[in-house]
């Protein structure tokens, strides 16, 4: 059963007037607030001995592959993430149809520019797969051109619209129907879409239980020595997926909380390790260099 059913906090709240969010805003918690944990926080690993690592050296976590920490234990990972920053309510977005317009549209730009892409479909009138199938190439382009890669959005949107109505005769709720593997091969088979644009669309969309991959979650566990650069997508995803319960909003959650941390703390260049909920899981062999 599901651990994570009890929390109602995700739901996506409705307005009368069209206005996005920004996404993983910084949001800290109490110290004195009570607690969010949802494991037995006396689990976590303190000591230096949870972590098997060799004497202790410093590293430039930039250029530098550090020794592989077998002990990855992501139920910590999220309880001390929660705790700190609490629910991160993702993704902004007020239908399913517009939550996979901002999985595509984000690739390789900002939120803020995703944004006001969103909003042109909005005042267009564009939100919906009908209005986006029948829109002549050029006029989407134009109203996607804040996203960037407007040219290239464009034909992966509209990629992903003619799959809809061709394989699913428009319909979502027959599209999320289908077996998360099944629908995850469907959509890697697009063009444009990728393992992490797929897996935000089965997760954010579809509420399909599959953990989502990026950068920062790439660069957190690098950082803390679970995994080499050279880990693939699907066995970083695995990582997870093999060692929580598969709930879509847990995954949500999770997923959520680490962009907050990437964006905030465990920036490329000069990580505020200091002040970061996850210094506690930073083995002391890997120091990284500010
Ligand atoms: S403690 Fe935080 S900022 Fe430092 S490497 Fe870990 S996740 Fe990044």
């Amino acid at each position: 059963m599901p651990f994570f059913r009890d929390l109602r906090f995700l739901d996506l709240p409705l307005f009368r007037r069209y206005r996005a969010f920004k996404m993983a805003a910084t949001r800290t918690v109490s110290q004195n607030a009570p607690p969010l944990t949802l494991q037995n926080t006396a689990l976590l690993p303190t000591r230096r001995s949870d972590f098997p690592f060799a004497k202790p050296q410093t590293v430039n976590t930039e250029t530098s592959t550090p020794e592989f920490a077998p002990s990855f234990m992501p139920r910590s990972y999220f309880d001390a993430l929660f705790a700190a920053h609490g629910p991160q309510h993702w993704w902004p977005g007020r239908t399913r149809f517009e939550i996979i317009v901002g999985a595509i549209l984000t690739q390789n730009t900002s939120w803020t520019n995703v944004e006001r892409a969103i909003r042109n479909l909005h005042g267009a009138r564009m939100l919906s797969p009908q209005a986006i199938r029948r829109v002549r190439f050029t006029r989407l382009a134009q109203l996607l051109r804040p996203s960037g890669y407007f040219r290239q959005k464009t034909k992966t949107l509209k990629s992903f619209v003619n799959f809809l109505f061709d394989s699913y005769a428009g319909s979502l709720s027959r599209l999320f129907s289908t077996p998360t593997a099944v629908l995850r091969e469907q959509l890697l088979a697009l063009r444009g879409i990728g393992p992490e644009t797929a897996d935000s669309i089965l997760l954010y969309a579809g509420k399909h239980p599959i953990f989502v991959v990026d950068a920062y979650t790439r660069r957190i566990l690098q950082r803390h020595g679970h995994v080499h650069s050279k880990f693939a997508y699907d066995e970083i995803r695995k990582l997870f997926e093999s060692a929580l319960p598969a709930d879509h909003q847990l995954f949500n959650e999770f997923h959520a909380l680490i962009v907050n941390v990437g964006k905030h703390y465990c920036r490329p260049e000069s990580p505020r390790c200091s002040e970061c909920s996850l210094a506690r899981f930073l083995p002391q062999s890997i120091l990284p260099v500010t």
